[in-house]
């Protein structure tokens, strides 16, 4: 085994990969960049090499200064973790010319399955089914139309170099191809360097299954089961579980075996994970959605219809098509771990020091069920853009870490693997995976109810999360009933988005009563001392101003002689009692109750609670005598990123909604629309700029 290895990575896979090695007595040595020069994976590491600047490029992609890191340090191997490296076969051809060990497959399986179309090509040989498409090395704009037209629509257009959900475009309609396939071969250009296409059937309601396997360097493989990642929000992964809800053993085995297929292939040696998209079974006159033909088809497990007012039952999981290999560590590799007992980790770092596959196939079992929650900085609200900024609030669940895989040996049935400490910077150069929040239970129904509790325990504060979000997810009824498919969140939109878990009253009593009890630590309770507060009629009163989900909102307490104090919010009136405690403040008004935690950031309250986290700004109308309205006009960047395009120029006139630009943050697009309607009077940015959050982006008179 090796003595030393070094984790080209960051984040929580570097921190992942670090426990492993340290539970086997491997010395770790970590790389950093500028900005991570504090980070908690440099601090988790036994050594650590500064590698460059903070943008990817300038450090984590850097492999020569990688490679001498590891010879500087007396590293025997190189651990890629994902993203980054990870896919890169000359890296991994590199690291061998360099006498190490990459922890990962060779360079060939690495090449082989890298390009989409031609990892396409290879399984159909090894007898793999493919989702129907067209795969060929003849790039000619009218072949590849004429070839979607004989698929037929909708078709899916891919780059296939493409990864990350990018490089990607849905045509409705044979009109619409030209332009979508100049569009993705733009975007792919420019992201992969390499604009070369693939056109498959677009499925409209498939399910994601993967399966992962392992191979040893002497021939051997398994797979470690399956992994349902239906839940996806543009083209990436929000929940993950396993097993997959409604598989069968069967079925299992026979995309297991399809699995080991494609891997054996192309020689695989560590650990890959090759995704399926997966039919609904149909009833038996439905058309199946893929292929688009007619099938007499296997025993049905659920009859409803797709689609349509019929509540559908749990999904079950029909023909599978191969879509692509992903020749590394996956980001969801914890929720097969809690199922099997198996750390991945060392499983990659036995293999990759010659030994054989620790388990025989026949030695897997799946015990329970897992379920992981991708905790991301961004606005699920606001088209999930990307959120940056400090942790200052930053508190998990109960859970244990990584060290112990197997869940039902440690008791302990939440696991957070995190890259991140509280007073951390999630800055704009990488992920914005903040953490994953890995549940297990010995039913579906159990891991759910942890997931449940977990999230809301989990406390942040500083930067906009989807946290809430996730817990209406997994909430859903779709989610709830395992009713999977990658519309799931599409469908269940209007419990999803712009929900409030506690409304303005509860909000706002708990932001009063929080403001409360800090005055009483500092001020005393003496009411009359409040710089806001007046009398009347013998009794003080006082009125507090709130934002809430930008919209003005207000409150006024009143001092009753006994020392009771009397709510008023909007309609709802009535005595507010509150008390602090250990698990937060008991909250009574109106007639509910709640136990909350408070923190304040600025003028926002940030209440959380088992019901919800919402937020509410009171307003200091003191502190803000005087100012002057936010001016109109300006636009803004919304956070630091490149800018893509311009939709529009000087003197053109726009409607409110309208895209004006687009934007590219943490490897995402967004678009950036009118507040209002007016005319374009300046462009002060040229694509391809780099901007900083706040920058003016035009100016636009109204
Ligand atoms: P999966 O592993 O299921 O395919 P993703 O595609 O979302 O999930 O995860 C892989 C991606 O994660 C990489 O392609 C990259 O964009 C991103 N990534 C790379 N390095 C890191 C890191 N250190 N922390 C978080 N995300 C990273
Ligand atoms: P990436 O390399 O970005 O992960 P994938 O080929 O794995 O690209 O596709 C990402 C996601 O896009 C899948 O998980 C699936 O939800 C969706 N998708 C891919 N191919 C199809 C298809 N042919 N029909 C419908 N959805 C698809
Ligand atoms: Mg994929």
């Amino acid at each position: 085994m090796f003595k030393k290895i070094l984790i080209a990575n960051r984040g929580e896979i570097a921190c992942r990969v670090a426990v492993t090695a340290r539970r086997m007595a491997i010395k770790t040595v970590a790389v950093y960049s500028d900005a991570d020069a504090n980070a908690k994976h440099v601090s988790v590491c036994d050594e650590a090499v500064h590698i460059g600047g903070s943008a990817p490029k300038d450090s984590y992609l850097r492999w020569e200064k990688i490679i001498a890191a590891a010879h500087a340090t007396g590293a025997q191997a190189i651990h890629p973790g994902y993203g980054f490296l990870s896919e890169n076969e000359e890296f991994a051809q590199a690291c061998a010319d360099a006498g190490l060990v990459f922890i990962g497959p060779p360079a060939s399986a690495i090449k082989a399955m890298g390009l989409k179309a031609e990892s396409k090509r290879l399984m159909e040989k090894a007898g793999v089914p493919l989702v129907p498409g067209y795969h060929g090395s003849d790039q000619s704009p009218a072949l590849l139309k004429q070839e979607a037209d004989r698929i037929g629509y909708p078709v899916l257009i891919k780059a296939s170099a493409g990864g990350g959900g990018k490089g990607m475009r849905a045509v409705e309609k044979t009109e619409d191809f030209d332009a979508a396939l100049a569009s993705c071969k733009r975007e792919a250009i420019t992201s992969f360097g390499d604009d070369a296409v693939l056109v498959e059937k677009y499925a409209q309601r498939p399910r994601h299954i993967e399966i992962q396997v392992f191979g040893d360097s002497l021939g051997n493989y398994v797979y470690l089961f399956e992994r349902d990642c239906s839940v996806q929000r543009r083209h990436q992964k929000v929940l993950e579980e396993a097993p997959a809800p409604g598989m069968t053993e069967a079925m299992r085995q026979q995309m297991g075996e399809a699995a080991v297929a494609a891997a054996r292939a192309v020689n695989y040696v560590g650990a890959g994970t090759v995704e399926f998209i997966v039919e609904q079974h149909l009833p038996e006159d439905a058309t199946s959605e893929v292929t688009g033909e007619r099938r007499a088809g296997p025993p049905q497990a659920s009859s409803a219809p797709s689609g349509g007012s019929v509540v559908r039952e749990a999904t079950s999981v029909g023909a599978f098509y191969f879509m692509e290999m992903n020749t590394r560590l996956q980001v969801e590799h914890p929720v097969t771990e809690a199922i099997t007992g198996v750390d991945l980790v060392e499983w990659q770092l036995r293999v990759a020091s010659g030994e054989p596959l620790p388990l025989r196939q026949e030695q897997l079992r799946i015990d329970g069920h897992a379920i992981e929650a991708r905790i991301c900085a961004e606005n699920p609200d606001n088209d999930f853009l990307p959120a940056t900024g400090t942790l200052q609030v930053y508190q998990k669940p109960a859970c244990s870490n990584f060290e112990r895989a197997n869940f039902s040996t440690t008791g302990v049935a939440v696991r957070v693997d995190d890259g991140v400490r509280e007073g951390d910077t999630i800055s704009p150069f990488y992920d914005s995976m903040v953490a994953k929040l890995i549940v297990h239970g010995q039913t579906r129904e159990e891991a759910l109810v942890r997931l449940d509790d977990a999230l809301a325990q989990t406390r942040i504060v500083g930067l906009n999360t989807n946290v809430q979000f996730l817990r209406y997810v997994a909430r859903s009824s779709s989610f709830a009933q395992a009713n999977l498919d990658t519309a799931l969140i599409q469908r269940e939109g209007a419990v999803l988005f712009k929900q409030e878990p506690l409304g303005l009253a509860m909000a706002a009593a708990a932001a009063i009563a929080q403001a409360l009890l800090s005055e009483k630590a500092t001020e005393g309770a003496d009411p009359f001392s409040l710089r806001d507060g007046w009398q009347s009629h013998g009794v003080t009163r006082r009125r507090f101003e709130f934002e809430f989900h930008g919209e003005p909102a207000h409150a006024e307490l009143t001092y009753l002689h006994d020392g009771a104090l009397r709510l008023e919010v909007g309609k709802l009136s009535g005595p507010l009692v509150f008390s602090s405690g250990e698990q937060g403040m008991a909250i009574e008004f109106a007639g509910q109750r709640l136990t909350a935690a408070v923190y304040r950031q600025g003028e926002g309250d940030h209440v959380f609670s088992a019901r919800g986290a919402t937020q509410i700004t009171a307003i200091d109308l003191l502190a803000h005598a005087g100012e002057s309205h936010a001016e109109t006009g300006r636009l803004t960047a919304p956070m630091p990123g490149k800018l893509v395009s311009f939709a529009v120029k000087v003197g053109d006139r726009v409607q409110k909604g309208q895209t004006l630009a687009v934007m590219e943050a943490m490897k995402m697009e967004h678009t950036i629309a009118a507040p209002a309607d007016g005319v374009v009077q300046e462009v002060l940015y040229a694509p391809g700029d780099q901007v900083t959050e706040g920058s003016e982006l035009l100016k636009i008179s109204v």
